[in-house]
């Protein structure tokens, strides 16, 4: 058991869990892309250690870049949105948008609409973690690392108000040491 701020998390998946996740979600890429070089861009901040790991993993020619957002506040999504760094010029390119959660998808929402206009080949989202219960959007999620329950979860890129990004593992809220 861990205490990030006045919350307390239980370990949730293992190192060794995440880089199976991680390198399976890789290989399935490197298939559908091997005779193109993709755009791997990550969003800010949340992805950036799941960035590393996937284009470490991508045994091909590949070129990486970031945008970054702001939607969370706390434990949960603000539904507003604003724009910190904008995407690059992706014109003629295969992008693939690397999330490191969907939850409500309203980041995902707002990123489609940013890259309606801008002429890229194509345009495909890689998410570690999808939160199906929640997800209520119609935007095509191709590659899906892991289907999570409804729970908030920390480490390996993602925080809670700031702290437990450079946890290597990742933890689950635990409800019980909460109430
Ligand atoms: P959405 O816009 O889909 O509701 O949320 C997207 C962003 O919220 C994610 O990219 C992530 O940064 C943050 N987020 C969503 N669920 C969680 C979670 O369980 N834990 C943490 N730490 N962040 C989350
Ligand atoms: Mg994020």
């Amino acid at each position: 058991m861990i205490q990030l701020h006045d919350l307390h998390f239980q370990p949730y998946l293992s190192t060794e869990d995440i880089q199976t996740v991680v390198s399976d979600l890789a290989k399935q890429i490197l298939l559908d892309y091997k005779d193109r070089t993709p755009l791997f861009i990550g969003v800010l901040n949340g992805s950036f250690i799941f960035l590393s790991d996937l284009v470490r993993s991508y045994n091909g020619d590949c070129e990486m870049s970031f945008v970054k957002y702001t939607s969370y506040e706390g434990t949960s999504s603000t539904g507003t949105i604003t724009t910190d760094l904008a995407f690059p010029s992706i014109e003629g390119r295969d992008v693939i948008v690397v999330e490191d959660i969907v939850d409500t998808g309203n980041t995902l929402a707002h990123i489609y609409k940013q890259l309606e206009n801008a002429n890229a080949t194509s345009i495909a989202v890689a998410s570690l973690f999808l939160k199906p219960d929640v997800y209520k959007k119609d935007f095509k999620i191709d590659y899906v690392g892991k289907e999570i329950p409804n729970k908030f979860i920390v480490g390996y890129g993602l925080d809670y108000n700031g702290l437990g990004r450079n946890l290597p593992e990742i933890y689950q809220l635990n409800t019980t040491q909460n109430d």
